[in-house]
C-alpha cells in the first residue's frame, strides 16, 4: 500500500474534565506513529519500507500555537490561513514594533492606553481561547453579572471570562467564572467555533473611586451636620447643663475600659453611635443573606448606611469577654486613623445588642486569598510585597506614630483585610493592649491571640 493510500481518521473527544485525540487507520496500513516535536509541533508519519524511513504525512505548524509564543497580551489568531499569526489584543499594541514585525513576539503587547486606577470599561473578544494563569472565584454556579462585579471589585482584575461547562465533572450545566489579575498570557483565537468571551479591562470609563463614592455622601451629610450642629448649639447655649449631660449619657458606657483608665475614655470623642433598629433595617433582621464572615466572637453582616457598604460585627450576647472586646476595640479604634487600620464607623450598644460598624473591605481577609488555591493567583510578588510594606507600615503606626503605643496581639493573616485595590488593613484590636507613653516594658497575666 502506498502512503497516499492510507486514510486516517482522527477524533476529538472531551468529557468535561480531558480532552484527547484518537486516531484510526484504514485497513492494511504500515505503520503510523504520531510525535510532538520539541518544539511542539505535532506530525503523523507513516513507515515507508521501500525507503526504509518515516515519511511525515501530516504537520501541524505549532508556532503560534507554542505556550506563550505571542507574549503577554499578545494572541495567536487562527483564523488567518493557511498560517495562523500574532496579533496585540483589542486596546493594545506590539511592546518593541520593530522584533514584532520581524516575528519576534516574545516581548509581547502593551496597553495603548494605560489604566489609571479602578475602570468599568470592558471590551469583549468573541471566539477566544482563554489566557492561562486564571483564578477560579465564585464555585460553580456564577453568573456573568457576578463576574462582572467580581472583576470590578477587585482593581488588578485585567479582565474575565464566564464560562459555561455543560458537562463533566460539575454535574450537569454548571458555570465559572475566571478572572486574571497579572498578565494575559498564551491567549489565542479560535477558527472553529466554541471559543469564549473575553473581557477585557481598558482605560476609559472610570469607575468612581471608592473615595468619591463614600466620600460625596459623607461631605454632603457632613455639611447638614455642621448646619445642625451650629443650630442646636446655639439654642443649647443658655441650657448648656441639658446639653452636656446628653452628651454623658451617649459616652458613659465607653468610660471604664480597664486598659484606658478613666481620663482616657473617649468623653469628647464625637462618635457616631447607630440605633439598632436602622441596624436591624439594614441587615435584614440579622439575615443569613446578609453574613459575610464569622469570627471568634460573632457573626459578621454587610449592610448599606447612609449609602455606604459596611461590615456590621455582632458580637455573640451571651460572651462577657465579648463585652470587654468591644470597649477594647471602640475606644482603641474611634481614636485611631491609618490608611492601613480598618476603620470603625460607628457602634451600637442597645438592646443587649453589641454592635461595632467598620468600613466594608470587599476582598476580605488576608487568608482567605492566600491560601486559596485559585485566589492566591491574584497575590502576585508586586502586590504581595505592597500588602507586608501596608501591614508594616499599620504597625508601626500602633507601635511608635500614633497617639498611644499600642499592642495589637492577634496579628494574623486573618485579622489583614484588604480593601478593592488589595490594599492591607490591620483589624480586630479586642486583643490589644496600650502601653503608656515612657513605659518600657509590660506584664501580661494571660495567653492572649492566635
Ligand atoms: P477571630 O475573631 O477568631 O480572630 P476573625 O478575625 O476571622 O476571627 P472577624 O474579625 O469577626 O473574625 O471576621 C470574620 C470574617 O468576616 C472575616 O474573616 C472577614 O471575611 C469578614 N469581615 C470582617 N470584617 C470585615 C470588613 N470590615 N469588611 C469585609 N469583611 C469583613
Amino acid at each position: 500500500m502506498n502512503v497516499s493510500d492510507v486514510l486516517i481518521y482522527m477524533a476529538i473527544i472531551g468529557n468535561g474534565d480531558d480532552i484527547y485525540v484518537t486516531y484510526s487507520l484504514s485497513d492494511g496500513a504500515p505503520p503510523t506513529r504520531t510525535v510532538l516535536t520539541y518544539s511542539g509541533q505535532y506530525h503523523i508519519a507513516i513507515w515507508s519500507s521501500r525507503l526504509s524511513v518515516w515519511v511525515v504525512v501530516s504537520m501541524w505548524s505549532a508556532e503560534c500555537n507554542r505556550y506563550g509564543h505571542c507574549g503577554p497580551y499578545g494572541y495567536c489568531d487562527k483564523t488567518v490561513v493557511p498560517i495562523p499569526t500574532c496579533k496585540c489584543l483589542d486596546g493594545f499594541e506590539p511592546a518593541n514594533k520593530e522584533e514584532w514585525t520581524s516575528g519576534k513576539f516574545l516581548a509581547g503587547c502593551r496597553r495603548k492606553e494605560l489604566l489609571h486606577g479602578c475602570t468599568s470599561n470592558y471590551l469583549a473578544m468573541l471566539g477566544m481561547k482563554s489566557p492561562d494563569k486564571f483564578a477560579l472565584v465564585g464555585g460553580g454556579r456564577s453568573t456573568s453579572e457576578e463576574c462582572l462585579a467580581e472583576c470590578n471589585r477587585n482593581c488588578s482584575c485585567v479582565g474575565y471570562v464566564h464560562r459555561n461547562v455543560s458537562s463533566g465533572s460539575f454535574g450537569g450545566a454548571a458555570t465559572m467564572c475566571l478572572l486574571w489579575a497579572g498578565d494575559l498570557i498564551d491567549t489565542g483565537k479560535l477558527r472553529e467555533p466554541g471559543g469564549e468571551t473575553l473581557y477585557l479591562r481598558l482605560a476609559g470609563k472610570r469607575r468612581k473611586s471608592n473615595a468619591v463614592r463614600i466620600m460625596l455622601p459623607v461631605l454632603i451629610s457632613s455639611f447638614f451636620a455642621v448646619i445642625c450642629i451650629s443650630l442646636a448649639w446655639l439654642k443649647c447655649k443658655g441650657k448648656n447643663k441639658n446639653c452636656r449631660r446628653h452628651k454623658n449619657i451617649r459616652l458613659d458606657g465607653m468610660s471604664t475600659s480597664e486598659e484606658l483608665g478613666r481620663d482616657e475614655a473617649p468623653h469628647d470623642q464625637d462618635f457616631p453611635f447607630v440605633r439598632l433598629e436602622e441596624i436591624f433595617l439594614v441587615t435584614h433582621n440579622f439575615s443569613e443573606a446578609c453574613n459575610i464572615g464569622q469570627g471568634g466572637f460573632g457573626k459578621v453582616y454587610k449592610g448599606l448606611l447612609g449609602g455606604q457598604e459596611v461590615a456590621i460585627k455582632r458580637l455573640s450576647r451571651d460572651s462577657q469577654q465579648g463585652t470587654k472586646e468591644f470597649r477594647n476595640e471602640v475606644i482603641l479604634i474611634a481614636k485611631l486613623q491609618h490608611r492601613n487600620l480598618v476603620r470603625l464607623l460607628g457602634c451600637c450598644d442597645e438592646g443587649g445588642e453589641k454592635l461595632l460598624i467598620y468600613e466594608y473591605l470587599p476582598n476580605k481577609s488576608l487568608d482567605a486569598t492566600l491560601f486559596d488555591d485559585s485566589r492566591k493567583l491574584l497575590l502576585d510578588w508586586e502586590k504581595r510585597f505592597s500588602i507586608i510594606k501596608g501591614v508594616a507600615r499599620g504597625l508601626l503606626y500602633l507601635h511608635e506614630d500614633s497617639r498611644f503605643t499600642i499592642i495589637h496581639r492577634d496579628l494574623k493573616a486573618g485579622n489583614v483585610l484588604l480593601d478593592a485595590y488589595m490594599k492591607p488593613k490591620i483589624a480586630d484590636f479586642g486583643m490589644a493592649r496600650i502601653i503608656g507613653d515612657n513605659q518600657q516594658n509590660e506584664n501580661t497575666q494571660r495567653v492572649v491571640g492566635t
